[in-house]
């Protein structure tokens, strides 16, 4: 099984969903049966009615991370096979309290699961106020430097922009990110969610994921799709 986290920065509602299934699309274009779990970071514990002798926090990792490879299995297609990738989206915004929890349970389970089954998409936000006109790149440095901070590394930065990042920009986030160009995908706003597919096979996601998690397809032209 092939995991494909995606974590959000700067702001919710930044596109995390839109990305998650537009992977997802793109990589079931391929020929790979795909699942998805939606992960909305709420935990609801009453401690009034809690043993005394039981703690919470290395169990809830620990059961994170289960429910994950159970549901990971579950076949989503009419033909009942198991699937081969599972993308997670992990809602709200690294750095969140609520979500703590889950990015420590993804952070032991890269290792769980091993590097070359497991990779993460981080969704930040370029801004580009109308005074300068700029696109500025600090807040996805930041929220790349908290992703870290807690033990995960980016391998797909898609950067959620209004107009498409200029080369000097992608070429600021590869080096205050510490990745390649070719990992840092551009998101632009567009007319119609269905174009986003297009948009990241565009840029190589699909050659990207299937090196990294050694996937087994036959890369095609886009015009397949
Ligand atoms: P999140 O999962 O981070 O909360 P969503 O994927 O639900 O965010 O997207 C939030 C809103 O932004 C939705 O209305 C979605 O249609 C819109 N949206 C996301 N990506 C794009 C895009 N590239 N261009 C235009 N609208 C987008």
């Amino acid at each position: 099984m092939k995991y494909i986290l995606v974590t959000g920065g700067v702001i919710s509602g930044i596109g995390k969903g839109i990305i998650a299934s537009s992977v997802g699309t793109i990589l079931k274009a391929c020929g790979l049966h795909v699942t998805a779990i939606k992960i909305d970071p709420y935990i609801n514990i009453d401690a009034g009615t809690f043993s005394p002798y039981e703690h919470v926090v290395p169990h809830i990792t620990d059961a994170i991370q289960e429910w994950v490879m159970k549901q990971a299995k579950v076949s989503v297609d009419d033909d009942d096979v198991e699937p081969q990738v599972c993308i997670i989206e992990l809602g709200g915004t690294v750095g969140d309290i609520e979500s703590m929890p889950f990015i420590e349970a993804f952070r032991q389970f890269q290792f769980k699961v091993k590097r070359e089954n497991f990779c993460n998409i981080h969704v930040s936000l370029i801004p580009q106020p109308h005074t300068t006109g700029e696109q500025k790149t600090k807040p996805t440095q930041s929220s790349v430097r908290e992703l870290r901070g807690l033990g995960l590394t980016p391998d797909l930065i898609m950067c959620r922009c209004s107009t498409p990042l200029e080369t000097s920009v992608k070429e600021k986030i590869s080096m205050f990110c510490h990745v390649e160009p070719s990992q840092v995908i551009c998101v632009q706003d567009v007319s119609s969610i269905y174009r986003v597919p297009l948009l990241l096979e565009d840029q190589g996601v699909v050659n990207y994921f299937c090196k990294r998690l050694n996937l087994p397809i036959e890369l095609r032209p886009r015009k397949m799709l």
